[in-house]
């Protein structure tokens, strides 16, 4: 899963590692690139048919998943330790005292602060997203992104990262400054914010790195609207997005709110999937729509983003107490504190994501129930989710940590056995998440 507008968000937000983690959990890689844990499903699962289409795991499948699960937790760490290093190193108060130097004004010492703290992490943290990001998916031919358009992305992903952060992070000082219990305003500031950005996610952020349009396939366009007014949908929108430039897995997903919320087709997923499987996938996204999916992730999402700013606050108030006067700073409101803000944020939102990816995997179970009581379509279900496994490399079945640890979606292999399995309308039993006629 390339996140390169996730990647520069959470660089970027002070107040949001969540952007990231949690509403884009259930809203974003709906089918399946990232494939993940367990969800545990209601019935118990029996074997799947003889006629079942089979992901053929290859020794080079089994070696990507290994390489992209060690480089996932690798990448962690390094953050965490680059923060820790930019604080005790003195970088932080030398970048503090170079922002001071160019204006006498708080909330501009803090955008100018954040803009080089935002230069610096992305330059040392560089040499590891080139491997991760650049070499691994070419290694594995997953990419043919020439070189120079990668790197143009990640610097637009940065300029990004500077120009919604700079702001945010002002204003979370300004709130620590004036605010006693800090935590508390930051998190009330927040839910507007994270509203406002996956509101203008699709419109204003994700054009900055690929070029949307309307469907252009007018047979499968109409399919799909069919498909959607059976779902409770009416006018919705559907996007084709030319991923196949930085990319050749496929995916499509859901995002966006009220007036901007839409479903996104990669193009990739266009040309290698036919009518029946974009179908399933499509109505899988539609699950997502029509049960509310990215509002109770951003609901989940806040309440994690509270426990986060809670936490913060005990820990950022102690630690400047013991270590502040040694890496240059006396307040939880100067800018060289921010760095650690960030640090007990993201380990937080690590340490979290078992559970954040367990509400995600619930989600996308929901969404696949959903799929196939609309559709009916169990095999060209189950043979799209092949065709992820084998496009995209991931084995069906990762091991148990894996799944537990870092899984938003179920993996494909149960996901397979569900769609072989899962027909309720045959014994006449009601669905569970589909009801005809009923719109939300
Ligand atoms: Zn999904």
């Amino acid at each position: 899963m390339t996140y390169r507008l996730r990647a520069a968000v959470v660089a970027a937000l002070l107040l949001s590692l969540v952007v990231a983690a949690a509403p884009s959990s259930a809203q974003e890689h709906p089918a399946p690139a990232a494939p993940a844990a367990a969800a545990p499903s209601p019935t118990p699962a029996p074997a799947a048919p003889h006629s079942a289409p089979v992901v053929r795991v290859t020794d080079e499948m089994r070696a990507h998943q290994r390489l992209v699960d060690t480089l996932y937790f690798a990448d962690a760490a390094y953050g965490f330790v680059l923060l820790l290093a930019v604080l005790a190193l003195g970088i932080s108060r030398r970048l503090r005292d170079l922002a001071a130097r160019v204006t006498g004004r708080p909330f501009v010492i803090t955008m100018v602060f954040w803009a080089l703290l935002t230069a610096v992490m992305t330059a040392l943290t560089l040499p590891l997203d080139y491997y991760s990001h650049f070499v691994v998916p070419h290694r594995f031919g997953l990419s043919d992104q020439g070189l120079g358009g990668w790197l143009w992305d990640q610097a637009k992903g940065m300029l990004l990262g500077i120009v919604i952060g700079a702001p945010l992070a002002a204003l979370a000082l300004a709130g620590i400054r004036r605010v006693k219990r800090w935590w508390l305003a930051l998190w009330l500031g927040s839910v507007p914010v994270m509203v406002f950005l996956i509101l203008i996610g699709p419109v204003v952020l994700d054009p900055v790195f690929n070029t949307f349009k309307p469907l252009e396939d007018q047979k499968l366009k109409t399919e799909l609207l069919d498909l959607a007014a059976r779902a409770g949908i009416s006018g919705g929108r559907v996007y084709q997005v030319d991923k196949s430039k930085q990319t050749k897995t496929m995916n499509a997903y859901v995002n966006g709110l009220g007036p901007t919320k839409r479903i996104v087709m990669w193009d990739t997923i266009i040309s290698k999937m036919d009518h029946d499987e974009l179908r399933f996938v499509m109505a899988h996204e539609m699950g997502h729509y029509v049960l509310h999916h990215i509002w109770k992730g951003l609901a989940f999402g806040l309440g994690m983003l509270l426990v986060a700013f809670w936490l913060a606050q005990q820990l950022v108030d102690r630690a400047t107490r013991r270590w502040g006067r040694s890496w240059g700073f006396e307040v939880a409101h100067d800018p060289a504190v921010l760095p650690l803000l960030l640090l007990v944020i993201s380990v937080f939102f690590f340490v979290a994501s078992p559970v954040m990816n367990g509400m995600s995997r619930y989600f996308e179970h929901q969404a696949d129930t959903f799929s196939l009581e609309l559709t009916h379509l169990n095999d060209a279900g189950a043979r799209a989710f092949v065709k992820f496994a084998e496009d995209s490399k991931v084995l069906p079945d990762p091991p148990a940590f894996i799944r537990f640890w870092r899984y938003s979606h179920p993996p494909l292999g149960e996901r397979i056995v569900y769609c072989e399995t899962y027909k309720p309308w045959e014994k006449g039993e009601p669905n569970r998440a589909w009801r005809a006629g009923v719109t939300p």
